[in-house]
């Protein structure tokens, strides 16, 4: 240990070696979003072993597992994301991805390590337990839509979870510092593509058409408005435009141009009325320039909001896991988790576990060819997402 924990880690030294060994196997052999046939293999095999019913194929690749304790009590869900990105591996380590142009750059292969190391103990502890604890391992986090199809696959089945918790290694904050933001937590993400349609003509005269690249430039500012007028500046907004795409040589105006990117933001009233805004401004400035606007607005993942209450459980797991100075609450970001569609039907918390380690130069960011975690962070989010899931089904009714 490198970490001062306020209290040593419950899990023994053969359960933590476990989790690393897990969590480089899956670092090795990264699959992309509902391709996970070998990691939920992997997974459905170490639940069986255990002695628990396994459910796989569930929203494609997830899979599902519940421990029953020997006493009544509530369900609260636990989940762990499975898949890696199309990301070409730099690091050299010997665990490093095997499969060219894929990687765990995100760390969920920490997530379902940890998790199985927590399914290890629950099933090993299911006498004194209360309630049960749903193990929910789920596919396609990274391109959304693995939640929504777990749910509706049956993750929130009768007994329907009372509460959800799920982790994220997190490496803007230090091993051996966790991350409990009550509120938004996370941003929605919102993907917007627009095709504009004027007249084409000869650029020497610009009269005779309507111009739809002078047109995609007078969006790409307008749109700038949404996050600087639109909004209460106390409420955070970012409009990129990422892609533009328009004519085919420098002599002629093209018939029609074409945009792409993407809407972030945390308030859930302010993130309703975006669409509408959106539509308004582009069909606006097109109209009032003489084309024609089309526009594509799709939702990714909703804002991710924590429950306060659930917070104060998972804050509490971790004070004793390390120590009050290192439970912070001010850890937020703009990008997306679709552990937000969990949380958008029961109330819960998504916690943010240190696993940045400077002296052993493992600093890079999330979805980075370089990204690696200082392991130690797999034992520290597995003992919280334990004591944290206890302590909600003791104080159940
Ligand atoms: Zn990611
Ligand atoms: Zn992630």
């Amino acid at each position: 240990m490198t970490t001062t924990l306020q209290s040593p880690l419950s899990f023994g030294d053969v359960e933590l070696r476990e989790m690393t060994e897990t969590r480089r196997d899956l670092h090795a052999h990264p699959e992309l979003a509902f391709e996970e046939v070998r990691t939920a293999g992997v997974v459905a095999e170490r639940l069986r072993a255990l002695g628990l019913d396994v459910r796989t194929g569930v929203g494609k690749t997830g899979v599902l597992a519940t421990v029953k304790g020997a006493r009544p009590g509530p369900t609260v869900l636990l989940r762990a994301d499975m898949d890696a990105l199309p990301i070409q591996e730099e690091n050299t380590v010997p665990y490093r991805s095997q499969t060219a142009g894929k990687m765990h750059a995100c760390g969920h292969d920490c997530h379902t390590s940890a998790l199985l190391g927590v399914a290890r103990r629950l099933a090993g502890d299911a006498a004194k337990l209360k309630g049960a604890v749903r193990l929910a391992f789920q596919p396609a986090e990274e391109i959304g839509g693995g939640a929504d199809a777990m749910i509706e696959d049956g993750a929130l089945a009768e007994p329907r979870p009372a509460a959800a918790f799920g982790m994220h290694v997190w490496q803007t904050l230090d091993l051996g510092k966790v991350g409990i933001t009550p509120g938004p937590f996370m941003a929605a993400v919102d993907e917007f593509t627009v095709t504009i349609t004027g007249k084409g003509a000869h650029a020497a005269m610009p009269h005779l058409g309507a111009d739809p690249v002078v047109c995609l430039a007078h969006v790409v500012t307008a749109l700038q408005t949404i996050a600087s007028r639109g909004v209460d500046p106390l409420l955070e907004v970012v409009v990129s435009v990422t892609q533009l795409r328009a004519g085919s040589a420098f002599n002629i105006i093209p018939e029609s141009a074409w945009l792409n990117g993407t809407v972030r933001v945390f308030d859930p009233e302010t993130w309703r009325g975006l669409p509408t805004r959106f539509e308004t401004i582009v069909h606006g400035v097109a109209s009032a320039l003489g084309c024609r606007a089309q526009v594509d607005y799709r939702r990714h993942n909703r804002p991710t909001v924590n429950d306060a209450a659930m917070c104060a459980i998972a804050r509490a797991a971790a004070v004793e896991v390390v120590g009050e100075r290192n439970v912070v609450a001010s850890v937020r970001t703009m990008g997306g988790e679709d552990f937000s569609a969990f949380l958008n039907q029961v109330p819960g918390c998504f916690i943010a576990v240190g696993s940045r380690n400077q002296a052993r130069g493992l600093t890079w960011d999330h979805h980075h060819p370089r990204f690696d975690v200082d392991e130690e962070c797999l034992g520290i989010g597995a003992e919280i997402l334990l004591r944290t899931a206890r302590r909600f089904l003791e104080a159940g009714a």
